[in-house]
């Protein structure tokens, strides 16, 4: 049997019952074969994949808190720190129903390969708790993270391990969290966490730059291609700050986005989401109603409930910015038959490996997640470098960086592609590149 095979089966084995996990195992080591045939005896006596796919540790722990009612709850916190070869563990927490210890070893294992992308020295990790802030006072999810940071804090720091946002954690979460690690440690160590705000060492862009760093990271691809985003249309899912930072990038560079969505169903938009309806965006999730039916009223467009806009709606370019798991064989068969060509993945694994493989056998163009939405954790790389060298640098700044990034990620990509002699396979040569930065600093640093 082929070491990859091996592994895989050894970690299906090992992981009974995590399907989002083994999901990422298979489609990553799935596509490390070329790097494999031209290293396996060093990779197989370093163990470079069994170590890669066993997390250096999994944290699981009880969250208790109060609500307003005086009604005591109990949650599941996790932090799973998977690999640190190449920098302190950097991922994000995120605070959903559905957040299992599956979930959580899938987005840290990918948050891996993604921050070696970056070129900045961050290792992968994740974590969060099965909390649902929906409907949630700003007392209680203040008292929600203090009880999670009493525990959090003993397995972070600076220089070991930075978290930040992820779904259900933005900028409130991000202070109380931050106040409650200052309160425990009796410090101001502010580049424990990122995704601060501006007035404690957050950095500039950061809101913006998962957004804005997928629509660089495509204009890379358009380019690489001979296009451009200038009149493309584009649909999106998911109306939160990803969705958000995407609609302003995309219009400014002349794309037109058609529709966005939310639990409810999707908006679809023939003029365009754009001006003040990109604002409204910001509103509509202030106000913690979780519907993105509320544009459809406020703009008067058609508003399709219970559904994906995937195969519904025709368009150039599809950008998932909601979920893992949103595109399934069925949409994909709809994309392919409604003449899309670029799927642009944003959110964490939005599509099945089935569907991937679909659609890649049909001619779409997959830029897939870990590089699109690396921009998110490349500013949150930033931000860690501005507040241990204590300054903060410009709008202009770190907007430059973020795009030089980006560019530099596609760069990896293609530079990957060709060392093995492929075509523009723009998976696999995402987990190529973001492989062989960890597969060497491992290996240097000897079995641990
Ligand atoms: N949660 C984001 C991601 O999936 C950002 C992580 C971070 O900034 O550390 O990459």
């Amino acid at each position: 049997m082929s070491y990859i095979s091996e592994v895989i089966e050894m970690t299906e084995r090992k992981n009974p019952g995590e399907a989002e996990f083994m999901q990422t195992v298979r489609e990553v080591l799935g596509s490390l074969a070329p790097a494999v045939a031209a290293n396996e005896k060093v990779l197989r006596d370093n163990c470079i994949l069994e170590r890669m796919v066993e997390p250096d540790r999994q944290i699981i722990f009880r969250v208790p808190w109060t609500d307003d009612k005086g009604v005591n709850h109990v949650n599941r916190g996790f932090r799973v720190q998977f690999n640190n070869a190449i920098g302190p563990y950097k991922g994000g927490l995120r605070f959903q129903p559905n957040v299992t210890l599956s979930v959580m070893k899938f987005l840290a294992f990918e948050q891996t390969f993604k921050n070696s992308l970056t070129g900045l020295p961050m290792g992968g990790g994740k974590g969060g708790s099965d909390f649902d802030p929906a409907g949630k006072s700003d007392a209680e999810v203040m008292r929600f993270c203090y009880s999670f940071m009493t525990e959090l804090y003993r397995h972070i720091g600076p220089d070991v391990d930075v978290p930040a946002g992820d779904m259900g954690v933005g900028a409130r979460e991000i202070g109380y969290l931050f106040g409650a690690y200052k309160k425990i440690r009796g410090a101001y160590e502010n580049g424990v966490l990122t995704g601060k705000g501006l007035s404690f060492g957050g950095s500039l862009i950061r809101p913006e730059a998962t957004g804005f760093g997928a629509t660089y990271f495509f204009n890379e691809v358009l380019e690489h291609l001979g296009e451009s985003i200038k009149g493309k249309t584009f649909c999106l899912s998911g109306f939160g700050n990803v969705a958000w930072g995407a609609a302003l990038k995309i219009t400014e560079l002349g794309g037109k986005v058609l529709t966005l969505s939310g639990p409810d169903g999707y908006i679809y938009d023939k003029d365009g989401v754009s001006g003040d309806k990109i604002d409204y965006m910001l509103t509509m999730r202030a106000s913690g109603r979780n519907v993105v039916k509320d544009y459809a009223d406020k703009y008067g467009c058609e508003f399709v409930a219970g559904k994906k806009p995937w195969g519904n709606v025709k368009a150039d370019v599809y950008m998932p910015c909601a979920m893992q798991n949103e595109i399934r064989i069925e949409d994909a068969k709809a994309m392919v038959s409604a003449g899309v060509k670029y799927l642009n993945e944003v959110s964490n694994m939005p599509t099945t490996n089935e569907a991937l493989a679909y659609l890649q056998a049909n001619g779409v163009i997959v830029a897939p997640s870990k590089a699109v939405n690396a921009g998110g954790v490349a500013v949150s790389g930033l931000e860690m470098s501005q507040n241990s060298e204590r300054l903060a640098w410009t709008e202009k700044e770190v907007d430059d960086k973020l795009k030089h990034i980006m560019k530099g990620i596609h760069t990896q990509i293609t530079d990957a592609l060709s060392a093995y002699g492929m075509g523009y396979d723009l998976v696999a040569g995402a987990n190529l590149a973001g492989f062989k930065k960890v597969a060497d600093a491992m290996i240097a640093q000897g079995l641990n």
